[in-house]
């Protein structure tokens, strides 16, 4: 079995759910599931929506942490840490969308990384003060205080993801950003045009960074047509990638419907349909090496650099 780091796990909204301090949700019901499908790393995003405070963003930051020590996996703080994924599932702290950082930006960064992130994004799909995301203001993109997160976080080597930014955002973060960029989970919006894939001058940019994109099984991100929105269908957003930019900036950021509560029925949804990619890799005619660099390598490669 090869395999995976996912990039992308909802695993904030998975844990809220059955969290009570004591036993470990991620244990008790997605680690199982992690080992089935071979998912050997995944990074557990604690997700903000855009209405979260402060207050809010620091209880859930500190339940997914907590969860991750009460299952006794091993959480991944610095390239010391990172391995080849194993049968035991190791975890990776990020933060999906700051909606909750109003004020003290660089102070609350350093908070967020202190706790663990090494990834995160400063805006999910909403308008907040630090960035603008897909379903904000076209026209507003990064603010004044979202170039101070951006300078704090790449003072700290936290990766920025821009899988929820919109295209003024997007830009302003390859202009503001001096370490690479990450798009944890999106595909190519030349396959399927659902609003936050990626056209192909992003992909490319995030490429002549050096950056990574990490691909979505989001069902309706896979393609336009609903009969097509399978894993064999996502390998060839693999294909498209690697043969744009070179497969050394594909990696996988599933962002599991399992974990938020989406019933999606198709073949991708949940950890433990995890090898239906890898199959689909075979098909789409990628060597078991070349699997091996999108399943993990090019994810771990990146780490050992920035981490
Ligand atoms: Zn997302």
């Amino acid at each position: 079995m090869i395999r995976v780091f996912d990039l992308h796990a909802d695993l904030g909204e998975a844990l809220k759910k059955t969290y009570d301090g004591k036993t470990s949700a991620l244990k008790e019901h997605w680690i199982p599931r992690m080992k089935q499908g071979g998912v050997g790393i995944t990074a557990a995003a604690s997700f903000f929506a855009g209405r979260e405070s402060w207050e809010d963003m620091t209880h859930e930051v500190d339940m997914v942490r907590h969860d991750i020590e009460l299952s006794g996996a091993k959480l991944i703080l610095s390239k010391e840490d990172l391995a080849e994924p194993e049968e035991e599932p190791a975890f990776l702290m990020t933060v999906e969308g700051m909606c909750g950082i109003r004020d003290n930006v660089s102070l609350k960064i350093r908070w967020l990384y202190e706790r663990g992130n090494r990834i995160g994004s400063l805006e999910w799909n909403d308008q907040n003060e630090l960035a603008t995301g897909n379903s904000g203001d076209p026209c507003r993109g990064l603010t004044e205080k979202g170039k101070e997160a951006v300078r704090e976080m790449n003072r700290l080597h936290m990766i920025i993801d821009v899988s929820h930014a919109n295209e003024k955002t997007f830009w302003d973060l390859i202009e503001c950003s001096e370490l690479p960029l990450i798009a944890t989970h999106s595909n190519a919006k030349s396959l399927c045009t659902v609003e936050r894939n990626l056209t192909n001058q992003q992909i490319r940019a995030i490429a002549q960074k050096g950056g990574l994109i990490g691909m979505n099984a989001c069902a309706s991100f896979i393609s336009d047509d609903p009969a097509k929105r399978t894993a064999r269908t996502l390998a060839s957003h693999a294909r498209y990638i690697a043969d744009l930019v070179g497969i050394e900036h594909v990696a996988c950021g599933f962002d599991y419907g399992a974990y938020y509560g989406a019933k999606e029925g198709h073949d991708l949804y949940s950890p433990e349909m995890t090898q239906n990619f890898i199959e689909g890799l075979r098909a789409e005619g990628f060597s078991e090496d070349e699997i091996k660099d999108i399943a993990y390598r090019n994810v771990l490669r990146f780490l050992n650099q920035y981490l």
